[in-house]
């Protein structure tokens, strides 16, 4: 509903810029006709005429951005209300639960693991949002030090092994040669890290998640990681990296999250001087991405 009245006034919005330029130009062409010959006012016109039509176009392209942002920001929160809501209604549950009735032992330690779970889940989210507050803030330098590439996605890889009680098969690595660069590591762990839970959260029940790591040249390292999985859109291929976005439509997968792994991906790229980017043939055919660092700064 909020999103049908958004789409509606920013296609008001554009109206009334179409509106106000053609009435501006009917102005133009029946003075120039009424003019003609006064060839300085002719000039001025002219100039004021430009510098009309420039006012309402931007003032229409900035309208309109304001209301992308307004609409993005409500799609993130929605969807950190849930990422908060969620884990937290679950640990209520269960220890109502374990309040109330008289467990036996074996289920008491499943319900521990559970909520074990949950709270893990809770601040994955509230670091991520930390984090995309730290990184947004250009003040904020990297931490530099020397960061072995290859032990940083050996270490992302284990952590997602345990998190998500995946085989060696399920999410490989090939490492490359044992390259140093210099770089902020946990900021690197974090891009690394984003970029293989979204291997496995958007692959579902088939998760077939490849990582490899090399260098370009001698001059840039790269960590590539590829899943067979849900696949992205071709026009959505870049939308992704932005803050809060989040794939839209039927094709969509449905799996829950806030829009802001990618973003704290590229903007891990950017500050340390490389980029980051994704290939896929479309939905249902997985997706690749890349993360390019340089070597030495
Ligand atoms: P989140 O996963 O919390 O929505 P991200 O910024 O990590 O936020 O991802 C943004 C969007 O990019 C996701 O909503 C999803 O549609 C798409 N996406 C990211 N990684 C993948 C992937 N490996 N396969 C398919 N789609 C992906």
């Amino acid at each position: 509903m909020v999103v049908a009245g958004r789409r509606r006034s920013i296609g008001l919005f554009i109206a009334l810029g179409v509106g106000m330029i053609s009435v501006i130009v009917l102005l133009y062409v029946g003075w120039f006709f009424l003019s003609w010959r006064s060839g300085i006012l002719l000039f001025l016109g002219v100039l004021l005429l430009a510098v009309l039509i420039s006012g309402v176009v931007l003032n229409t392209f900035f309208l309109v951005r304001e209301i992308r942002r307004n609409e993005q920001q409500d799609a993130f929160i929605n969807a950190v209300t849930h990422e908060l809501k969620t884990p937290v209604a679950s640990i209520r549950l269960y220890l109502e639960t374990l309040q109330t009735r008289a467990v036996e032992e074996d289920k008491r330690k499943e319900f521990y693991g559970i909520m074990l779970e949950d709270s893990n889940r809770l601040m994955e989210t509230i670091e991520q949002i930390l984090r995309t507050g730290r990184i947004g803030h250009s003040s904020r330098k990297p931490n530099l030090s020397s960061v072995e590439i290859g032990a940083v996605v050996e270490e992302c890889i284990a952590r997602a092994r345990t998190l998500y009680n995946l085989s060696p098969e399920s999410l490989s690595y090939r490492p490359g040669s044992s390259i140093t660069i210099l770089a902020d590591p946990d900021e690197v762990r974090a891009a690394v890290s984003n970029l293989v839970d979204n291997a496995v959260r958007y692959s579902g029940n088939n998760v077939k998640v490849k990582v490899e790591t090399g260098s370009i040249h001698g001059r840039d390292v790269f960590v590539r990681v590829h899943d067979e999985g849900a696949g992205i859109a071709k026009t959505e291929l870049k939308q992704i990296f932005k803050r809060f976005y989040r794939a839209r439509g039927p094709a969509a997968p449905r799996v829950p999250g806030t829009g802001l792994g990618l973003y704290i991906v590229r903007s891990v790229a950017k500050r340390h001087g490389g980029r980051a980017w994704a290939e896929s043939e479309g939905p249902g055919r997985g997706s690749t991405f890349v993360l390019q660092l340089p070597i030495s700064r």
